[in-house]
């Protein structure tokens, strides 16, 4: 199969040639042909799955071939998008398949001054790439219209439900045109996706390109057990041992990630840390130098790497499991990118128990165990598998307590101490939005 199979028109094959790009991925192969028929779509894709390109190509065809010239403070196609990172990449992908066609592009995130974007919202752009809150921002100070509007993407939907942004998806809904097409894609779907899809999507079309909830299987996972409090020894032991070039490595809190990028620098390992703390410019930084290779190890919270397209990762490390199972998917899909192969190492603690259990049901894997000489954990960290049941209890110090202390709590996993830095990300918010279909309000 090709691209020009597919349907696509003679500019955008000329920038997938410059781009490298022979073969449809099985999204592409997917999306394309269905997007150029109008058809809505619910799909189900992994990142790493050349999603982006399944989306952005056909709907540039749709804009470039039909449709009336962008009026000033308008926008033709919105792509919805979780982080101001996610929106930077997704972003330049479009400009990039765009590169050979009469359309314009553009990216507007917050955390970066407002007057810039609405200045540039002026003469109206064909595709905007936004994250809701500063999409809603520009709409409530008149620099943004949607009469426009013909496509809305909402890529990443299950994440940015899980950021809170049920309340923005919902207000933005209501000002959109109802007629119109919309393309929502996530990584995984949850029961509160599947409901926001039955209300915003029109007859869609499913498409799952890998069996759902289970991770890229180019990646080799697997777990090294150790105590809590050994885990940046083992880390700095491992990186050593392993002459690890580059690594991205995922830490649950702000804290946690200043406190092993300092350890590191301390030791006079290259490494830098990016989390929501962060001012954006020194985020998108970290993270440039980072793929250009100028930073060996980045250490990151959950909200700050979402989404991050870096090539050839060879090895992700999750330093503390994720909170919300789901993100573990979302952190090994950092490697193995495009049909690379890639590892993700996981140092887990007694503590993690139910976590790992978590992980290993939604992905329908038991992960292999590993322990480091002279890092044996004095905490054992109990048996595990992908039934999802913690398999032996964790021996007992010699006094047995008496009450309470053996029940699981899968939902209550913020741990106690630095919980309040916690990442927005990793605080699940299920909330589902309940968009009101009913006749248009006036507008604000
Ligand atoms: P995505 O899942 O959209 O983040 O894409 C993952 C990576 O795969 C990006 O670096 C894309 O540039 C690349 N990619 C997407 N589609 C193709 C393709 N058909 N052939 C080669 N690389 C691709």
């Amino acid at each position: 199969m090709t691209f020009a199979s597919l349907g696509l028109i003679e500019p955008l094959l000329r920038s997938l040639e410059t781009l490298g790009y022979q073969t449809p991925t099985p999204v592409q192969a997917q999306a394309i042909p269905a997007v150029l028929a109008g058809r809505d779509l619910m799909a189900a894709a992994q990142t790493g799955t050349g999603k982006t390109a399944g989306f952005a190509l056909p709907l540039l065809q749709l804009l470039a071939m039909e449709g009336p010239k962008v009026a000033s403070n308008s926008v033709r196609a919105l792509i919805l998008v979780p982080t101001r990172e996610l929106a930077e990449q997704v972003h330049e992908a479009v400009r990039q398949y765009a590169e050979n066609l009469p359309l314009t592009t553009y990216a507007a995130y917050g955390g970066v001054s407002i007057n810039p974007q609405m200045m540039k919202l002026r003469k109206g752009v064909d595709v905007l790439v936004a994250t809701p809150g500063r999409l809603l921002d520009l709409y409530r100070q008149k620099a943004l219209k949607f009469n426009q509007l013909q496509t809305l993407i909402l890529d990443e939907a299950d994440r940015m439900l899980d950021l809170g942004f049920s309340e923005e998806l919902g207000n933005i809904y209501r000002v959109l045109p109802k007629q119109r097409q919309t393309l929502l894609f996530s990584a995984t779907f949850s029961d509160a996706i599947r409901l926001l899809a039955g209300q915003m999507l029109n007859d869609p079309l499913s498409i799952e390109v890998s069996p759902r909830n289970v991770a890229a299987n180019t990646v080799k996972q697997w777990v090294v057990v150790v105590d809590k409090k050994r885990k940046p020894e083992l880390f700095i032991h491992l990186l050593r041992k392993g002459k690890w070039k580059q690594v991205l490595v995922f830490a649950k809190t702000r804290n946690g990630v200043d406190a092993l990028v300092e350890k590191l620098q301390g030791l006079g390992v290259n490494a830098d840390g990016i989390h929501g703390d962060k001012p954006q410019a020194t985020r998108q930084r970290a993270l440039d130098r980072f793929k250009a290779s100028e930073v060996q190890i980045l250490v990151a919270t959950d909200v700050a790497a979402r989404g991050l397209d870096i090539e050839d990762l060879p090895l992700v490390v999750n330093f503390d499991l994720p909170i919300v199972a789901e993100d573990y998917i979302h952190r090994i899909g950092r490697t193995g990118r495009a049909g690379a192969t890639g590892e993700a190492i996981s140092l887990v603690c007694a503590d993690e128990v139910n976590q790992l259990s978590a992980i290993e049901m939604l992905t329908r894997q038991t992960l292999t165990r590993q322990t480091e000489q002279d890092f044996e954990p004095e905490h054992r960290v109990p048996d595990t598998d992908s039934s999802g049941q913690v398999v032996k209890k964790p021996k007992k110090p010699k006094k047995p307590k008496t009450s309470g202390g053996s029940k699981r709590n899968l939902g209550k996993w913020v741990e106690s101490g630095d919980a309040s830095a916690v990442e927005p990300s990793i605080k699940p918010v299920r909330k589902v939005p309940v968009f009101n279909t009913g006749p248009r309000k006036k507008k604000p």
